[in-house]
Parts: structure tokens; C-alpha cells; sequence
């Protein structure tokens, strides 16, 4: 199966990404993704664009060379409660809304009280995907995340970049494993991200298609195989 959507990727007005919009959406349309979002941090990332960024995506086309395109963001939750930092007043400007865990604005606060945060972040129904549920910086029951999100129809992600041996992200490549397990167990819908923070990872989904194959994982429960699966983010 081939990966036609990528919803998770950064250009340079994240203040931590080396690439235009432009760059980004060429090599989505040369890898054959159909679907490209963007998802710029939100304000609590340092360096990261101000607010005004969200509300001008009127300029962007729908459609550039024949590549859909959707206009997003990656919030930062930020307390137990799993509030996010992105303004309701901008709910109605993007697309969709992936909801994550960073170090810059998370603390780790033990695994309960972390899984609690994640589920409730996953409750809010603009929130269509928890990004990169995978770090043991900040360990989850991911049991109950996978069981809460097949309950409240929200896609966990799985993360091409915490694939990368590189990245800074702890045993990211068990703990997706286990997500698959439990996403699985429960029906839970997922969704590769590329995570791209420069063009040349644009739909270069590789490590996990790899991951997929070597557990097994049921094809139908992958929204990025099939673009009528979009209705899932975009109809939560
Ligand atoms: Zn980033
Ligand atoms: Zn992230």
C-alpha cells in the first residue's frame, strides 16, 4: 500500500523547520502524496510564528499541481487537563488540529497523570490527532490513550521521525510498536506523519511503513492508504 496524505509537516515559519511551503508541497507531489497538510507549531513553541500565521490561509490554494492541500497546526498540550494552545477563535480557520506533547512546554508528571492529560486532550473534539504518542520522555498508558481515541474518534500518529535514529524522542520505535498493538486491540484509526521539519522528508514514510509490515498491522485502520479516509480527520 502506498501513503497518500502526509498531515504533519513544518517549513520554516516554525522557527525550527529549513524549508518554504513551496519546497514542501513539491516533494509531496513527487513522492505521490494527494493530501498534504501543514502544521506549523503553535505559540507555545519557541520560535515559532505568532497567531495572525493561522488566519490568513484564505491566500493558499485548495489544490496546487493536482495535491490537495489542508491547513493545520500542531498544538502544544500543556497541563493535566490536556488544554492546548491554539484560540477558539481560530478552530474555524484550519483544517484540523493535532494535539502533542513537547518538552519545551510539557512536563513529565509520571505516567497517570501524563495519560491522563493525553485523554483528555483526545475528549476535545477539535483536537482530530494526538501527534507522536511514543515518547518515553513522558511515558503513556497507551492501552487507555488507543481505547479513548477509538471511543472519541480521534487518529493517534504514527510517527515517521521518531523512527529516525536521530531523533530525540525516547524509544520511539517500542513504544509505536506497542501503539499498533493496542490500536489493534481496539480498532483505533492511525495516521503516519512524516513530521518533516525540511522538504526532503516530505512523504518519505519508509521506517514506518517497514514498522507496519513487520507487525502486521490491518491496512483499513490506516487513514493515509485510502484520501476518502480524510472524512475521518475532517468530520470528527
Ligand atoms: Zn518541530
Ligand atoms: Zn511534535
Amino acid at each position: 500500500m502506498k501513503p497518500l496524505i502526509d498531515l504533519h509537516t513544518h517549513t520554516i515559519v516554525s522557527g525550527h523547520a529549513y524549508s518554504t511551503l513551496k519546497e514542501n508541497i513539491e516533494m509531496a507531489k513527487k513522492r505521490g502524496i494527494l493530501i498534504y497538510g501543514s502544521s506549523e507549531h503553535a505559540k507555545m513553541m519557541p520560535g515559532t510564528t505568532h497567531e495572525i500565521y493561522f488566519t490568513n490561509f484564505k491566500v493558499v490554494p485548495d489544490e496546487i499541481d493536482g495535491v490537495r492541500i489542508l491547513n493545520g497546526i500542531e498544538a502544544n498540550i500543556y497541563n493535566i487537563n490536556g488544554d492546548i494552545d491554539v484560540d477558539e477563535k481560530l478552530y474555524q480557520k484550519l483544517d484540523y488540529i493535532i494535539a502533542s506533547l513537547h518538552s519545551t512546554t510539557f512536563e513529565d508528571q509520571g505516567i497517570e497523570k501524563n495519560t491522563e492529560a493525553v485523554i483528555n486532550a483526545i475528549k476535545n473534539p477539535n483536537v482530530k490527532i494526538i501527534g507522536h504518542p511514543d515518547d518515553d520522555r513522558y511515558p503513556l498508558d497507551i492501552d487507555k490513550v488507543a481505547k479513548a481515541a477509538y471511543e472519541n474518534k480521534t487518529a493517534l500518529e504514527m510517527n515517521n521521525g521518531s523512527l529516525n535514529p536521530k531523533s530525540t524522542r525516547k524509544n520511539g520505535a517500542a513504544n509505536i510498536e506497542k501503539m499498533l498493538e493496542a490500536c489493534k486491540k481496539y480498532g483505533t484509526m492511525v495516521i503516519m506523519g512524516t513530521d518533516s521539519h525540511i522538504c526532503y522528508e516530505v512523504g518519505d514514510f519508509e521506517a514506518s511503513l517497514k514498522l507496519l509490515e513487520k507487525v502486521d498491522f490491518p491496512e483499513e485502520q490506516i487513514i493515509n492508504f485510502d484520501t476518502d479516509r480524510i472524512s475521518y480527520i475532517l468530520e470528527k
